[in-house]
């Protein structure tokens, strides 16, 4: 008899509902799997057992070697614009969906091994991964969440034992990763490309059930579901900016339908405010600048609305580029209110005023004018609505217009009355104080690839709790020693 549970209560429903949209498939033999990071906080919240799995058992299964019970481990076929350009096959050429769990919430997530070897869509790749982007996304992926921001998980990290080969000898890892799906605009761009508007419908149904079930069986489902991913990225887009995220590598293909951010690569956050920050050294155009997100988000929905067309309309297609037009020139208001409102609330504004947007732009244009620190400037503001403005003042040269501008915003803030200690606690609740800064994710990415994973422990800790200042951490809320010069960040792979 065996009295053991399963691991994980797995319901596969993208094996059981969408045949023809994976491959069956399973990972790679690897020498020594050993878990590095375990996300304890989130087993518990997926309902599983923290002491069952971080064992060498669990070792083995997050690195790929063995199937739990209950999984159906496959690789998902997806296309995608990358950089503008159409790829008709990308696919999860490093990455297996091992099967959805429902959480403590009722909610299905996906579990999914990236870097567990080879698949059909691996195109001359070696389906691997090494240890530095697996805790980059591993580190900044939970850094989001702790931020608020919707974002994929990560369960845990293990290292195989390999030697993977990237610009020199790096050690291979698996990084296990929770969404609320891997639903991707590329996925509905791979079957609308090849003409196969019953598996695009098939897909739109099965993106209803999972994300948007209120509209299952209604009419006009298919325009309603564009609409809703439509706002889910204008409110995500809007969230990665108030904070000052760059994602670095938008193309179609991960952008997700859930709304979450996926797919850490070249990512960064910015210290000086600039709009055209850029991070990644393979954006040599600067598509993907920091101030061009919410453009390329739409851009990217409208490649999505592309592929809806057919279900939108069968008849007339004319009539649905003419209604999903319409829906997509909503997208700039959306985003500017989502974008708006969160500027508000860190502002620590209670209430909306036609000035709101010109009083935005004109403290943006400061931070740009003097290249001061973003997230810094926040956080110091809440200071000067309880009446101290040395903080942030100090972080200007010497010939500046911020006092203009601080006295303009606090009489707004007087104007609306509550207590300066109430905003001040309101701001601090919103302006986070530390963030996943370059060189302290690179200090940690560094001691992990040698062994050493405390600074990476320290770092998550630190990052689980962006706005709670803490005594002893001012190393991880100071922007890069100036002597570091600029950051450039690398397609991870
Ligand atoms: P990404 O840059 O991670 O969004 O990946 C873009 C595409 O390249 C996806 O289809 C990935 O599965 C694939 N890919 C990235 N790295 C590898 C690799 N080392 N081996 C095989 N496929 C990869
Ligand atoms: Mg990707």
């Amino acid at each position: 008899m065996n009295a053991t549970p399963p691991l994980f209560q797995f319901d596969n429903s993208y094996a059981r509902d969408l045949e023809g949209f994976y491959v069956a498939w399973e990972g790679d033999k690897v020498p020594e799997p050993q878990i590095v990071l375990f996300n304890q906080e989130l087993a518990e919240e997926l309902g599983l057992d923290p002491a069952a799995l971080q064992t060498p058992y669990g070792a083995k299964v997050f690195a790929g070697i063995e199937s739990p019970e209950g999984a159906s481990p496959l690789a998902q076929v997806y296309a995608g614009h990358q950089f503008g350009g159409f790829s008709p096959q990308l696919g999860d050429g490093r990455a297996l969906l091992l099967g959805e769990v429902i959480d403590k919430k009722g909610k299905r997530r996906d579990l999914q091994l990236k870097g567990s070897g080879p698949t059909p869509f691996s195109r001359g790749g070696d389906g691997k991964a090494v240890i530095g982007p697996v805790l980059r996304e591993y580190v900044i992926g939970e850094a989001m969440h702790a931020l608020g921001i919707p974002t994929t998980r990560a369960l845990a990290a293990v290292t195989t034992g390999e030697t993977i080969y990237r610009e020199g000898p790096k050690p291979g890892a698996v990084l296990t990763r929770v969404a609320g799906s891997h639903l991707r605009v590329g996925t509905f761009q791979f079957f609308a490309a090849r003409g196969e508007t019953e598996k695009v419908r098939q897909l739109a149904d099965y993106a209803i059930s999972r994300h948007d079930p209120d509209l299952a069986g209604t009419d006009d489902r298919y325009l309603k579901l564009f609409a809703s991913v439509m706002q889910r990225q204008a409110e995500l887009i809007a969230r990665w900016v108030l904070v000052g995220f760059v994602h670095g590598v938008m193309n179609t293909d991960n952008t997700t339908i859930s709304g979450e951010t996926i797919d850490y690569g070249p990512c960064a956050f910015i210290d000086a405010y600039d709009p055209a920050a850029v991070f990644s050294s393979i954006d040599h155009g600067g598509r993907y600048a920091f101030g061009r997100q919410p453009m390329i988000a739409q851009w990217n929905l409208a490649r999505l609305a592309e592929t809806l067309l057919a279900l939108i309309d069968p008849d007339d297609l004319d009539k649905a580029v003419e209604r999903v037009s319409e829906e997509l020139g909503r997208f700039p208001d959306l985003y500017k209110s989502a974008w708006l409102d969160g500027m508000r609330n860190k502002l620590g504004l209670l209430t909306e005023s036609e000035d709101d947007q010109d009083l935005a732009d004109a403290l943006l244009a400061q931070m740009q004018e003097h290249g001061i620190d973003y997230t810094l400037l926040f956080r110091k503001l809440s200071d000067a609505a309880a009446g101290d403005t040395g903080p942030v003042l100090g972080l200007f040269p010497e010939e500046h217009g911020m006092e203009t501008w601080l006295s303009r915003w606090r009489q707004r803030l007087e104007s609306e009355g509550g207590s300066a200690g109430e905003t001040k606690a309101r701001m601090d609740a919103v302006n986070p104080l530390y963030i996943p800064r370059n060189h302290k994710v690179e200090e940690a990415l560094g001691a992990a690839e040698s062994g050493d994973y405390e600074p990476v422990n320290k770092l998550l800790s630190v990052l689980a709790e962006p706005f709670v200042e803490r005594d002893g951490l001012e190393a991880y809320a100071a922007p890069a020693p100036a002597e570091l010069g600029p950051y450039r960040t690398f397609c991870g792979t």
